[in-house]
């Protein structure tokens, strides 16, 4: 299934991609994709819906984020080697953890706001996991089973805040707006391999990133039992699990970072496409 929300910011609806490929709203159904609609058996009862029944989304609808009451949004650094390589840093003996803001949280397609006097802002294409049931210390070969579905995320950074600001890297990541998600939660039985999703972002139509989940350093089952031996996850918890090669602070011989007025559009394949302009 691919599960959608729609509708404004704060007022979002269910839904879900019919057979076509048409967004059809749930909201006669169910409340909304909370955190418990995510267990194997909720996801069992979903699938049963005859989606051709349904009604439409009107289209141009805004997309939210296809979860919602998210409690924890986890993100992995330096998941790739040669974006490890281009950001000048040594390839990670474990996984990297730091946390994006709850605020940060925004549809697949809205605007991405700069901060006042920002000069220095990236973008990062990502493969998300949503947790589908509590994981605590789970193995390598059952992490997986804790997984409701991936979707496509932009790790979206301001390189001044994250670096030259003191503290960790979470001031650089958390500002409203830069956690864009969507536009669908893939559940993981359309996801036969999570380390097969092809990754491209461009800026103004030009490629920037290029790449695939299968260069990973940590796979998404090494990061869920990973995390997992340090913290309870919980589901509708969501994990973005590091960029490829190919942002604007790697650029060489300068950096290149985000214009009020540039576009982004990001593609996963499977997982659906996102544009977002800067404001
Ligand atoms: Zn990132």
């Amino acid at each position: 299934m691919k599960l959608l929300r729609h509708g404004l910011p704060g007022q979002e609806k269910p839904g879900a991609l019919d057979s076509t490929g048409k967004a059809r709203d749930l909201s006669l159904l169910i409340p909304d994709f909370t955190p418990e609609w995510l267990a194997p058996e909720k996801l069992n009862a979903l699938a049963a819906i005859d989606l051709e029944r349904m009604p439409l989304v009107p289209a141009g609808t805004r997309l939210g984020a296809p979860v919602a009451g998210i409690r924890q949004f986890v993100a992995i650094g330096l998941n790739y080697r040669k974006h490890a390589q281009e950001a000048g840093m040594e390839i990670p003996k474990e996984p990297v953890v730091f946390n994006k803001a709850l605020t940060s949280i925004a549809g697949p397609n809205d605007d991405v706001t700069l901060p006042p006097g920002s000069e220095a802002g990236d973008w990062e294409i990502e493969l998300a996991f949503v947790i589908g049931t509590v994981a605590r210390q789970v193995t390598v070969g059952e992490a997986l089973s804790h997984v409701a579905g991936y979707c496509l995320a932009n790790d979206v950074s301001e390189r001044d805040w994250q670096i030259k600001r003191g503290g960790q890297w979470g001031k650089g990541k958390s500002f409203d707006g830069f956690g864009p998600l969507g536009p669908w939660l893939v559940t993981t039985d359309e996801v036969p391999d999570p380390q097969a999703i092809p990754l491209e972002l461009r800026v103004n139509g030009e490629v920037r990133q290029r790449s695939n989940t299968a260069d990973m350093i940590f796979s998404i089952a090494q990061v869920v039992s990973h995390l997992s031996q340090f913290m309870t996850l919980l589901p509708g918890d969501v994990v973005i699990t590091g960029t490829p090669e190919g942002v604007g602070l790697g650029m060489k011989p300068t950096p290149v970072f985000l214009r009020r007025g540039d576009v982004m559009t990001l593609d996963a394949g499977p997982l659906g496409t996102q544009t977002q302009r800067v404001i």
